[in-house]
């Protein structure tokens, strides 16, 4: 049998940086020192009764990966130690964490509202899926608190948002919504990914559940797509655990095992890319071919003070427009030559894309448009390489505009 490598009563006191290196980690009988990878689909019992007796005591035992995974398991809890929350389960991507952490709990006559400024596959499963189940969607302007409690006064079963927002940088007031929802009768589901569990707690400020595509910066080094799902055991045990058993969005051990690793270098890597990305986005301020940055960070960000409250630094990833729309925007990626062009996030590479044409290219313009998407919009992921030699790749490219 394993056994965990920390006494349960130590985690409490550990920082994050800690927790990330050790938390959930536990040891087989080999004493082995990294983490152990547990590829297998099934387990077995001694006898009958074992088998009957692990069917009967849900969760005392492995029984079959779709529903635990021993390296799955030790990545779900080093995560929960990490967010401060009661219950982690992890998923195959971030969309099968959002779809989940919602399905679970509506149902056919539920409200969900929304902001609208959301990645592109949220905006579909809010705006176009849940309706065909019975469920009312209404999106608001997240920024605005407002539109929030006239949509929220009838009654909601669920607030959804990303903060900040992919790609516009929109920041959502988590605890003044919290409040909201939990008036009209629901709970707040906040997709936490350009924050990560490192700049913002969102169950802190009041949240009930906060999912993660861990395909970003928790793999941080894009090789695989994982999601997950954080909650109070209540939420586990009231909605999702039956939900996540049978409907299998479960993640694969071998990809938690990278995960895993990933985790450990979590706080480097991301605090390395929020200084790296403040120095750029005020280089990015100051450049003439450069009509507006929005960085969390940069005191120009139309939310800046509500930002600076809830998050602890600005993260990865900043968003521009260029002047010259389209064209400006096209011939500026072209002429990247460090840089790469990818709708990915969050990796060690830095990245750009142009969400207007890829990753919300299928939405209808009056909607890119509220979501403060413009044809000259541009975001880059910051990643790990030298900020000088990212900075001169991105004034050589501004020269092309
Ligand atoms: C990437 C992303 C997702 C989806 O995650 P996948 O792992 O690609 O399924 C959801 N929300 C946000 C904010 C994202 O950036």
């Amino acid at each position: 049998m394993t056994r965990p490598v920390l006494p349960a009563d130590a985690t409490s006191s550990l920082a994050d940086a800690t927790l990330l290196v050790r938390g959930g980690a536990t040891r087989s009988q080999f004493e082995e020192t990294s983490e152990a990878l547990f590829l297998t689909s099934g387990f077995v019992y001694e006898n009958a009764e074992a088998a009957e007796a692990a069917f009967q005591n849900d969760g005392s035992r492995y029984v079959y990966s779709r529903y635990r995974n021993p390296t799955v398991t030790m990545f779900e809890e080093r995560l929960r130690l990490i967010e401060g929350a009661q219950a982690c389960r992890a998923t195959a991507s971030g969309m099968a964490a959002v779809f989940a952490a919602l399905l679970c709990r509506l149902k056919a006559g539920d409200r969900v509202v929304s902001s609208r400024a959301l990645f592109g596959s949220c905006h579909y499963i809010v705006a176009d899926i849940l309706p065909r189940y019975g469920i009312e969607c209404v999106l608001v302007d997240g920024r605005d608190l407002g539109a929030w409690e006239k949509a929220l006064a009838p009654g909601a079963a669920i607030a959804f948002c990303e903060s900040p927002s992919n790609p516009a940088m929109e920041i959502v007031d988590l605890a003044a919504v919290a409040r909201l929802v939990h008036r009209a009768g629901g709970l707040l589901v906040v997709d936490n990914v350009f924050a990560t569990p490192l700049l913002q707690k969102p169950l802190a400020l009041g949240a009930d559940v906060v999912v993660y595509s861990t395909t970003k910066h928790i793999d941080g080094q894009g090789r695989t797509l994982g999601g997950a799902v954080l909650c109070s055991e209540k939420y586990l045990k009231d909605h999702f655990a039956f939900f996540y058993r049978h409907t299998g969005p479960c993640l694969s051990p071998f990809n938690a095992w990278i995960l895993l690793k990933g985790l450990e270098t979590l706080e480097l890597r991301v605090e390395r890319q929020c200084r790296t990305a403040l120095g750029l986005a005020r280089f990015l301020e100051s450049h003439p071919k450069v009509a507006r940055v929005l960085y969390p960070s940069l005191p120009s960000h139309p939310q800046y003070a509500l930002a600076r409250r809830q998050m602890k630094a600005g993260g990865s990833l900043i968003a521009f427009d260029i002047d010259g729309g389209k064209e400006g925007a096209f011939r500026f990626l072209n002429a990247l030559r460090l840089v790469d062009i990818s709708n990915n996030l969050g990796d060690a590479k830095s990245l750009v894309t142009h969400p207007a044409t890829t990753t919300h290219a299928k939405l209808p313009p009056e909607i890119r448009a509220q979501m403060g998407i413009g044809e000259g919009l541009v975001r880059l992921s910051v990643g790990l390489e030298a900020e000088e030699d990212l900075r001169a790749d991105l004034e050589t490219a501004l020269k092309e505009i």
